[in-house]
């Protein structure tokens, strides 16, 4: 018997290692690629932009390999049924994810739906910590586990596919970005964006927090969209163990979201202080770089320039918003999801709660000295001199 398999893209916009893809590939006859373009998912218009992007470079190379990728609009457990009955599918596939969202879409989606690994190297729940629970609330001792943990092979890449007639796609509304200096969204974009700078990377341990030398990999918009396959990023042999020490922040905060899909709006850690000023004019001035602080408008006016900005000038705009002005966390998560092109629930959240004390900092009272901060991360100025202007 022929078996027709709905392919679910979600955050895994890619052929390479794609576990879905794969998994798609082997259990069914034809495959049927699909792209649910669904208005509950949080995102932004410089996001936006990217996905449009990274989907176009998607659709192309599943058309390279004899398929197409049908696009929708709308709700995706309701598109993926739609799409199911006109083409007589008996398997739906999809990659895991957390958040509210991705649990939600999953729980609709019924039982019978094939879930791979989703974008972390080590899945959520895979790691438990030994003195019980079901994450890890620190982050050294997940770091000790997840480094030692064996991770999922490769996940192979399909040299063709076999499509039954496919279902007509829906225009998708264009992207209005705010940015004006947006990366190029897609799987090709960010293979040569890591071929481009894993070759001379070796300083990253160093440099990384060099807010001016900008020496990062800029790799995020692509693995928050999984143009790039985590895993065969952390596991690329040109980048050093300082990098993947970093990229490890990134399953460590989806494990926790998996654990606590409510971190979006409720203070992970109980008993955290969270009573919060509500003095609308500071954060007028936050929001719109023109607080005075230097290295503080700097942030956020790269923030809007390029809908991206270096995580220590993340940590010191979120610590000046929180710990300075006293300002609620949820604002300023929320304005920096309404920018941020690698905006990420697990990591934007997950990063605001940390800063503000009320999410896995193991030291959530540590003051911020925002004129430190600027005096030994852009000692020079130069942050400060290339953002000094919108
Ligand atoms: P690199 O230094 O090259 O790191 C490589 C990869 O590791 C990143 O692309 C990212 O996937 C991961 N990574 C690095 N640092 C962190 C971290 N602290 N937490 C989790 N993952 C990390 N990152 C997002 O991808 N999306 C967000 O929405 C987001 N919001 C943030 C909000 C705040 C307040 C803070 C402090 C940090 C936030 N981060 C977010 C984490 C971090 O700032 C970015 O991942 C990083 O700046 C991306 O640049 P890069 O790719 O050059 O990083």
């Amino acid at each position: 018997m022929t078996r027709t398999a709905v392919l679910l893209f979600t955050r895994d916009l890619r052929v390479h290692d794609n576990p879905a893809l794969a998994a798609a590939c082997r259990d069914a006859d034809r495959v049927v690629p699909l792209y649910v373009d669904d208005p509950a998912r949080a995102s932004n218009p410089n996001q936006r932009r990217f996905l449009l992007e990274s989907l176009a470079d998607l659709r192309r190379s599943l058309r390279d390999l004899g398929g197409d990728l049908v696009l929708r609009a709308g709700d995706t457990a309701e598109q993926v049924a739609a799409v199911r009955k006109e083409t007589g599918a008996d398997l739906v596939v999809c990659a895991s994810d957390a958040g509210r969202f991705a649990a939600a879409t999953l729980e609709r989606l019924g039982e019978d739906v094939h879930v791979t690994p989703g974008p972390a190297v080590v899945e959520p729940g895979r790691l438990l910590p030994s003195g019980g629970g079901d994450h890890y609330k620190v982050f050294t001792p997940y770091w000790r586990a997840w480094s030692q943990v064996r991770w999922r092979p490769t996940a192979s890449e399909p040299d063709g596919l076999r499509v039954p007639d496919l279902p007509d796609s829906h225009d998708l509304a264009p992207a209005e970005p705010t940015a004006t200096d947006l990366p190029p969204g897609g799987e090709r974009a960010g293979l040569a964006r890591l071929d481009a700078w894993a070759p001379g990377s070796g300083d990253y341990g160093e440099r990384h927090d060099d807010l001016a030398g900008d020496r990062t990999s800029r790799l995020s918009p692509y693995l928050a969209l999984g143009c790039l396959s985590a895993r065969a990023v952390a596991e690329d042999p040109r980048v050093s163990e300082d990098f993947v020490r970093q990229m490890c922040w990134r399953d460590f905060h989806l494990q926790v979201l998996a654990a606590f899909p409510a971190l979006t709006d409720t203070p992970y850690r109980k008993g955290a202080d969270d009573t919060w000023d509500a003095d609308l004019t500071a954060l007028e001035a936050w929001r719109t770089a023109t607080t005075g602080v230097g290295i503080v408008d700097a942030g956020m006016r790269q923030l809007h320039a390029e809908g991206w900005m270096h995580n220590r000038a993340r940590l010191i705009t979120a610590g000046y918003l929180v710990k300075t002005l006293g300002l609620d966390w949820r604002e300023g998560a929320a304005h920096f999801a309404e920018h941020l092109v690698d905006l990420d629930e697990a990591n934007n959240w997950g990063n605001w709660q940390w800063t503000a004390g009320t999410g896995n900092d193991t030291r959530p009272n540590r003051g911020f000295n925002h004129e430190r901060q600027a005096g030994r991360f852009d000692p020079e100025g130069a942050y400060r001199d290339r953002w000094s202007r919108a």
